[in-house]
């Protein structure tokens, strides 16, 4: 089905050929505890040439590297893929059973978390269609049609997946975080092969040198394992391990070089080639460096190993890739942001001693993604802050963006879903919620990437992973309390950052409802909070709600025998996030494990029991899921009778299922095991 109103092609002077809001159709699938949304990519039409062959070559090399993140997240990841695709694409049975549409929405699931373990709490999926429905189906399929080793029949391959798949107790967490646990022999995840914790920890103890004052990231970009008793690296590069997919990616980032918009934007392109080729870190250090000195090209991309939440020790980057371009109307905000960073650090509501006497290097811009990959798809950040690595944030400073298209889509699927209405206190938060949540929500994220992470310092000799495990809730509680206290400032209105002095409200008030009640629909029965960003949350909302109770600043208040979030002092609650602040700053400048375990566990970690059930059974009524994921548009070249390229296409028609298909037929890099 072709419609004008999916595709943009051409360049139409100043005018938008992307689809409108009103007439975009954001919602495209649902299962499970998911809901997948499309995204605009608003002025892609009216790049130059150019610009458009960089961000197609760009997305492309962001698909090559899908494979490898399925490896990465678990070995049996690639096979189990492969194995329900081709079930589901050649079973011959009825197809409108309920045991078929329990395994294709488990393949949904698989495809979201790029792996059998959930892309948000790591837990492993629990299927729906039974073991003799999964044989009989692969029974039914063509022997070579499936993924089998040399040798393996059908049979054998039944045999090996169903207890990865179905046995609650094989590989149950992707990444195990409890204390006292080898980490690495229970996470599930493939960074590491037949090393205990101790094994991994000595042998890269045993690199680092502790005056190294620009160490490398050890480890970042290799699976370590023992192999004849020695322990040893298997480096990802070029004739290393995942060479097929890797020489994909040098493959279009040699087309992306050629079309670069600048010498300096060739040059970090070229970097990132010889990293994929040597596979040497030093190299990637170069590259990271050039990556965040370019800050006026248009395009812009990330592409590699590069966060490191799935593996417990946080050393193995998972790859990724977000391709973009800037949104130079909406980047003026940000900038305005960056170049006042001084003055918000001087009025930060902390001790004098922990501010920064000099805010650097903090680059901001407002993005449009273009492509998402690998650790980026279907589950999007709305907002980054690179390179990773502190010594080069600290020379060199870092990139950080927002990315408002993705916002949008979010801000979009939302409208008129219900949500406001079983969960806002009146029409008053609505109404308030309507005119101004989209600006305040991107407006936060801007604060807290561009100023918040970037704000205050330790004092001298505190180490800087002194809080441990608390050390990153703590994190991004100092970031987002960063931004809450700010939006109501003045400051503000006066920078133009927000049209008066009430839609600051909205933020506070969407903030604590989903700190103290909302966020907790994506927590089990009987479960506690794990995840660091719902643990900021419920620290920062808990703490102002019992701090603020003398003065009733906020009340649980009930109506109909349901609790609502009621915010009767927003002006205390400013004065209570700057309080939290100060505590939460000191905590962090003097390396307070006590102070930061006494937050956490006291307030971000236990959940109220009644009010978890009584949420959960109000959201079910809404039949809405907690989590959502992303399609990507599609690019095609359109070429002349010479096959030069005269255009870039872009599509929004596909679903997710077409998609997904289509990613492992074309873009299928890797062996079934690596
Ligand atoms: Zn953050």
């Amino acid at each position: 089905m072709a419609s004008t109103l999916l595709i943009a092609c051409g360049n139409n002077g100043n005018k938008s050929t992307t689809p409108g809001v009103e007439e975009f159709k954001y919602i495209v699938d649902k299962f499970e505890d998911v809901e997948i949304l499309r995204y605009r990519v608003p002025g892609f039409e009216n790049l130059t040439l150019k610009q458009k062959e960089l961000v197609y070559y760009l997305s492309q090399a962001a698909i090559e590297g899908r494979d490898i993140l399925y490896d990465q997240n678990g070995k049996h990841n690639l096979c189990i893929r492969r194995t329900l695709e081709a079930v589901y694409l050649n079973y011959d049975g009825d197809r409108n059973s309920n045991e078929f549409v329990h395994l294709t929405n488990y393949l949904k699931q698989v495809w979201m978390g790029n792996g059998i373990h959930h892309h948000y709490s790591a837990d492993k999926f629990t299927p729906k269609f039974s073991e003799s429905f999964f044989a009989e189906a692969i029974n039914s399929v063509d022997t070579e049609k499936l993924p089998l080793l040399h040798g393996e029949t059908p049979e054998m391959l039944i045999k090996k997946l169903t207890p990865v798949i179905f046995d609650p107790t094989v590989l149950p967490k992707r990444v195990n975080q409890t204390q006292g646990e080898d980490l690495i022999t229970t996470s599930a995840n493939n960074y590491y092969e037949g090393v205990t914790q101790a094994e991994a920890e000595g042998f890269y103890d045993a690199m680092k040198d502790p005056d190294d004052n620009t160490p490398i990231a050890y480890g970042l970009n290799s699976k370590l394992v023992k192999e004849d008793g020695v322990i040893k690296e298997k480096v990802y590069k070029v004739g290393g391990l995942y060479s097929p997919a890797i020489e994909r990616i040098v493959h279009w980032l040699k087309k992306a070089s050629e079309v670069a918009e600048n010498t300096q934007q060739k040059a970090v392109i070229d970097s990132l080639i010889e990293f994929y080729t040597t596979g040497d870190l030093k190299t990637y250090d170069d590259y990271s460096i050039k990556w965040v000195q370019d800050v006026h090209s248009l395009v812009d991309f990330v592409n590699g190993f590069t966060e490191s939440y799935g593996d417990p020790l946080g050393m193995k980057a998972s790859w990724e890739s977000i391709v973009n371009f800037k949104n130079t109307e909406a980047t003026k905000r940000t900038e305005v942001i960056s170049s006042n960073a001084q003055w918000f650090e001087d009025h930060s509501p902390i001790e004098p001693r922990f501010r920064k006497e000099k805010v650097k290097g903090v680059s901001a811009k407002v993005i449009t993604a273009a492509m998402l990959g690998g650790d980026c798809y279907p589950a999007s950040p709305l907002g980054i802050n690179l390179p990773n690595s502190n010594w080069i944030r600290r020379d060199y400073g870092s990139k950080s963006v927002t990315i408002e298209n993705i916002a949008e889509a979010y801000n979009r699927a939302s409208l008129g879903n219900g949500f406001a209405e079983e969960f806002m206190w009146s029409n008053v938060e609505r109404e308030q919620a309507k005119k101004y949540s989209a600006l305040t929500d991107n407006l936060h994220t801007d604060l807290h990437e561009c100023l918040g992470h970037g704000s205050g310092k330790l004092l001298p000799g505190v180490d800087p992973d002194a809080l441990k495990a608390y050390g990153s809730p703590i994190e991004e509680a100092r970031a987002d309390l960063f931004g809450l206290y700010f939006m109501a400032d003045p400051i503000m209105v006066k920078l133009g950052l927000l049209p008066d002095t009430e839609a600051y409200k909205a933020q506070y008030y969407q903030y604590v409802m989903n700190g103290l009640m909302t966020q907790l629909v994506r927590i089990q029965p009987g479960k506690d909070i794990e995840q660091a960003h719902m643990r900021n949350r419920q620290l920062i909302a808990s703490w102002v709600y019992e701090k603020g109770n003398p003065d009733n600043v906020i009340e649980l208040a009930v109506k109909d025998g349901k609790h609502y979030v009621k915010i009767n002092d927003y002006e205390k609650l400013q004065g209570l996030f700057g309080q939290l602040l100060a505590e939460i700053q000191e905590i962090k400048s003097t390396g307070d494990f006590d102070g930061a375990r006494h937050l956490i566990e006291t307030y971000a970690v236990k959940v109220n029991q009644p009010l978890h059930t009584e949420i959960l059974e109000r959201y079910k009524k809404l039949n809405l899921t907690p989590y959502r994921g992303f399609i990507n548009p599609s690019y095609t070249p359109v070429t002349d009778k010479k096959g030069k390229i005269t255009d870039i296409c872009i599509n929004y028609e596909e679903d997710y299922l077409k998609q997904n298909i289509r990613y492992s037929q074309e873009f299928s890099t890797l062996p079934i095991y690596n």
